[in-house]
């Protein structure tokens, strides 16, 4: 075995299809869970995987360790014999080490150091050590071969070589702590401004086949806007031969560099990308491709629907949270900026939410883009308002106990109705 497939073969595996679940207040593991224990009964296998950021955890007041205790307590509790993880999500060298011993998956997260240069010297010994990047590339299932000249990869190489050495730092630093064969990477660089082309992706694949990274996932940036909460924005057809494309990419940069054969996209969804499931579900077939799939905020939106549902105290304190965001809307929305769009002139006075009725309160904020209530402006501030349910503290949190019922139907209902059947099923 040459030294570079040696080293790769040394990492936990992820299964074909996953799909990334965020729970902001630990409280719907169960719920969530039980959304892949009904799709894998029709056929529809996805392995959780439960995700928390260094930012949320920061937020909410958590540590990484209590994203472990509850995903085994909801493994226990519904006797889930498939494998299932725990994702450090967007983690860096300074944010990783408290993540280390509960994690079983780390998303390194490199976008910040995208186009910031590598050394020069590592630029030109990145281009000289892979001729086979220039020139013209027959990719199968890509129409027309890419055509990529010596300049164009040292200025791809310029661009990403610096995020790749870095990951490859932290992955390092996460192996002497853990030791290789203990878990999943994944390297994102979806939270920077451009879209990574398909050539680009070769590119970076190479890099971190160089690196020795046993990538399983890897999470572009996509072309269109992935807004935090509510569908896809963007030309679906041109998304739609990207993600093709990419597809293709990876196929033949597996073989061609002996990265992981389960190596796989994982989309960053934002949550809730409805109009783009269809086009991926098929791209997935033609290939015969798993993915990861992440969400977060949208377990967050179901707790509050599920609260207005439940109505007295449990409509009354999701009223509060919109009285309290409406009047921070610049403040909340202030970190989010560029994944959100919301319409000010869309967003109803707090005093006229304070008399809905349950009814009301759910119509607008459930993602359901066939009801005329439906407010997707009001639906994005809701979704970064989490903050606020978190300084309620135990009062928030007993309601999500107190009713946990009618909430956890709306959990399980949108993960497995609104994402897992559309994406592995179809409609
Ligand atoms: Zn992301």
């Amino acid at each position: 075995m040459t030294g570079i497939n040696y080293f790769m073969s040394k990492y936990l595996t992820l299964g074909k299809f996953s799909f990334g679940m965020g729970d902001r207040f630990a409280h719907q593991g169960k719920a969530q869970l039980q959304a892949c224990v009904k799709a894998t009964a029709l056929g529809a296998e996805f392995i959780p995987v439960w995700n928390k950021s260094n930012r949320e955890h920061t937020f909410i007041g958590t540590e990484p360790s209590s994203l472990r205790a509850e995903a085994d307590a909801a493994v226990k509790a519904l006797g889930w014999k498939k494998s299932y993880h725990v994702d450090a999500d967007h983690i860096r060298l300074e944010t990783v080490d408290r993540f280390i011993a509960p994690s079983d998956f780390f998303t390194i997260d490199v976008a910040d150091s995208i186009a910031k240069p590598a050394a020069a010297a590592d630029v030109k010994a990145f281009v000289d050590r892979h001729p086979e990047l220039t020139g013209k590339i027959s990719i199968p299932h890509i129409d027309r071969p890419f055509e990529i000249t010596r300049a164009e990869v040292e200025r791809v190489a310029n661009k990403f070589l610096l995020a790749v050495q870095d990951a490859g730092k932290i992955y390092q630093h996460i192996v002497k702590a853990k030791g290789a064969a203990n878990f999943i990477t994944e390297v994102s660089m979806d939270e920077t401004d451009s879209p990574q082309t398909p050539p680009e992706l070769l590119i970076i694949l190479a890099a971190i086949a160089d690196e020795k990274i046993p990538i399983q996932t890897i999470a572009p940036k996509f072309t269109g806007r992935f807004n935090k909460g509510v569908d896809y924005v963007g030309d679906v057809k041109q998304f739609e031969q990207e993600f093709n494309e990419d597809l293709a990419v990876i196929a033949f940069a597996i073989k061609k560099y002996g990265l992981p054969p389960s190596l796989k996209l994982s989309v960053h969804s934002g949550s809730d990308k409805f109009s783009i499931y269809e086009p991926m579900r098929k791209a997935l077939k033609k290939f015969g491709a798993g993915v990861h799939i992440k969400t977060a905020g949208t377990t967050w939106l179901e707790e509050l629907i599920g609260l207005a549902e439940a109505g007295g105290d449990g409509l009354e304190i999701a009223k509060e949270i919109y009285a309290y965001a409406i009047e921070h809307v610049d403040e909340f929305c202030a970190p989010y900026a560029s994944v959100i769009d919301i319409d000010k002139t869309k967003l109803p006075p707090a005093s006229v939410v304070n008399g809905w009725s349950s009814r009301q309160f759910t119509d607008a904020l459930r993602h359901d883009q066939k009801n005329p209530a439906f407010n997707s402006s009001f639906r994005q501030l809701l979704h970064v308002s989490f903050k606020v349910a978190a300084k309620k503290g135990d009062r928030y949190l007993n309601a999500l106990k107190k009713h946990e019922a009618i909430i956890a139907k709306n959990v399980t209902e949108n993960l497995f109705e609104r994402h897992m059947k559309p994406l592995l099923l179809g409609q």
